[in-house]
């Protein structure tokens, strides 16, 4: 018999991926055993509509870069390349008719995320075709969060990463001002955002 795929998917914006993305996709590939993490940068935004986000296609690339040199790390397009506003559940759908009825996703957020996706319309059927990975986050409260998923009868699998305060709005705001950023992202997508001048102007 095959075995089943476990496979863990990284949302974000990821404008710019930082090193908290990557220690949190990191941990749950061994946390819950899995074989590999795509990253899913987001296409056009549906609800970050309160601030210019980078082109898809930088973000893209910048995920790419910074996962390249991870053996069980991929980058997908699906998102990118989707036109319109995308779904969470929708991609989810759109994997499982890639890979089959007997893969195993996991949906991986920051633990910030998975309360905004208990607000969702939707979230009983993203909850259906995936199990909810929650990545505590320094300054989010792990019992409201529980108790959150429970009042709206999802189950959450919630997962330890070593705490990191990095943002990606923490990071803009830096290299606007430039302020040093040299441990909170890889190198090379930190000068590829300088390259492109991706964040001089500000937010
Ligand atoms: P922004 O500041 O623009 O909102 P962000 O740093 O929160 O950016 P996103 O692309 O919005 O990054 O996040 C993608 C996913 O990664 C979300 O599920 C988020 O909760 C999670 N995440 C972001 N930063 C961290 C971190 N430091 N540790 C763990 N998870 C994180
Ligand atoms: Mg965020």
């Amino acid at each position: 018999m095959r075995k089943r795929l476990r496979l863990g998917i990284m949302g974000g914006t990821f404008d710019p991926i930082h090193y908290g993305h990557l220690v949190t996709a990191d941990e749950a590939l061994v946390q819950f055993n899995l074989d590999r993490v795509l990253f899913m940068p987001t296409g056009e935004p549906a609800r970050k509509t309160h601030r210019q986000v980078t082109s898809a296609e930088h973000r893209y690339l910048m995920t790419v870069i910074a996962t390249a040199s991870h053996p069980d790390f991929a980058v997908s397009r699906l998102e990118v390349d989707r036109p319109g506003v995308t779904y969470t559940v929708d991609t989810m759908l759109e994997l499982r008719s890639i890979h089959g009825p007997d893969a195993e996703l996991f949906f991986i957020t920051g633990a910030d995320a998975v309360l905004d996706i208990l607000t969702w319309k939707d979230s009983h059927r993203l909850a259906d075709v995936c199990t909810l990975i929650a990545a505590t986050r320094p300054g989010h409260d792990l019992a409201e969060f529980s108790r959150h998923a429970a009042e709206a009868g999802l189950a959450v699998e919630v997962m330890e990463v070593p705490a990191l305060a990095i943002s990606s709005t923490d990071i803009r705001e830096r290299m606007a001002s430039r302020r040093p950023v040299r441990y909170l992202l890889p190198e090379a997508v930190a000068t590829y955002a300088e390259k492109n001048a991706l964040y001089r102007g500000g937010l």
